[in-house]
């Protein structure tokens, strides 16, 4: 599936290779682009089945790789999911945030105590741990993407946050200078659409042929 783009004729149905600027260093926001459209109709749900799911928690250090979910469990991520994008549309938007949206990131926030708590041991003396029974991974999971969120969009990169600007894809990410895709093919494209519409919006010129070569 994942064969190398040769030319032109890229494979525009398959995901961007990387994560959008600023997903990175936010999972929150990766979160948000975790499902994305891509022309054609096409759609990928990286949170689509439980495995899947999971994987991406492991990929995130949210969970270990064989925390073995559940359908509910990916079913909570994916609402959260929904959530989150909410509340940045609002914020790019300049919108009011949805009151579903705030509880609900608010309610995965206290769900768990994400707070780490002081310990003490012989080897390490005191330190700072969070606590993780394995009862509680996706409470864990759903409580640290939540506060991630909350500091994404209060905190001073709140304001660089847009839409990509190359419709069908409906990923967010963190604006750098002028350019606001989430990835190169994005913004190829963007700038192919474009020069396609300036071109249908041009006359057309009585010297030039209809291949685009100027007639001899
Ligand atoms: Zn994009």
């Amino acid at each position: 599936m994942a064969g190398t783009a040769t030319g032109a004729a890229g494979p525009a149905d398959e995901p961007p290779a990387s994560p959008a600027p600023g997903a990175e260093e936010y999972p929150s926001l990766d979160l948000a682009d975790s499902a994305i459209a891509l022309p054609g109709g096409h759609f990928i749900d990286f949170l689509g089945t439980p495995a899947a799911a999971n994987d991406w928690l492991a990929a995130h250090a949210l969970a270990p790789a064989d925390a073995g979910l559940r359908e509910t469990c990916a079913a909570q991520l994916r609402s959260l999911r929904e959530h989150v994008r909410s509340l940045i549309a609002a914020r790019v938007e300049g919108q009011a945030p949805p009151a579903g949206a705030l509880n609900a990131v608010n309610d995965a926030l206290t769900r768990a105590p994400a707070a780490e708590l002081l310990h003490w041991s012989a080897e390490r003396g005191l330190h700072r741990a969070a606590a993780h029974p394995t009862t509680q991974i996706l409470d864990h999971a759903l409580a640290a993407l939540a506060t991630d969120a909350a500091r994404l969009l209060t905190g001073p990169d709140a304001d660089r946050l847009t839409a990509c600007g190359s419709p069908p894809c409906n990923r967010y990410l963190l604006r750098r200078g002028r350019r606001h895709w989430c990835s190169t093919r994005c913004g190829d494209r963007a700038r192919a659409a474009r020069a396609y519409a300036r071109r249908a919006a041009r006359p057309a010129e009585p010297e030039t042929g209809a291949d685009g070569t100027p007639d001899a």
